[in-house]
């Protein structure tokens, strides 16, 4: 599979925080980058450009190598953006998707659902009963819903995935 920009953004978005998209395009398509240097081009303080590092880190998107200072005594640490690895992660965000969707579709399947015609709440059978089927927010009948294109909706989701 091409791993486009559009799904790195999307990956690293999904595991590591939208803030640290930008980082990922700034070191991407390059190897063993300083930290320090990093911080310089985002002009960020270097604490926070690790604390994003980090968070790749703990998904294997980027590997480091480090290297002692010799003028300063201290280890430098120079990152390397793994893009092997968002394929995998991608795949694994949308399996965890397909789950979830499972799981609603399963709900839909296996419950009648209320609404209120006025659009103020949504309940299963068992919750609208609880309310003697009048809607908690405005005091109007519930109806009972329709729900085959709900069901639909979540099928065809799942197949796009
Ligand atoms: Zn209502």
């Amino acid at each position: 599979m091409r791993i486009s920009n559009k799904i790195i953004d999307e990956v690293v978005k999904e595991v590591a925080g939208e803030d640290v998209i930008a980082l990922v395009t700034l070191i991407k398509n390059k190897k063993n980058i300083s930290e320090f240097k990093i911080a310089e081009m985002m002009n960020v303080n270097v604490n926070v450009i690790r604390n994003m590092l980090y968070r790749l880190y703990n998904h294997n998107l980027v590997s480091f190598v480090r290297k002692k200072d010799k003028k300063k005594g201290w280890y430098i640490y120079y990152w390397t953006f793994i893009i092997k690895r968002v394929g995998t992660l991608l795949e694994d965000i949308k399996k965890k998707k397909i789950d979830k969707l499972q799981e609603r579709l399963e709900r839909e399947r296996g419950n009648f659902f209320f609404s209120c015609q006025n659009g103020c709440i949504r309940l299963d059978f068992e919750k609208a009963m609880d309310y003697g089927f009048k809607c908690p927010e405005c005091g109007s009948l519930m109806q009972q819903e329709d729900n085959a294109k709900k069901i639909k909706e979540i099928e065809d989701e799942i197949k796009k995935l």
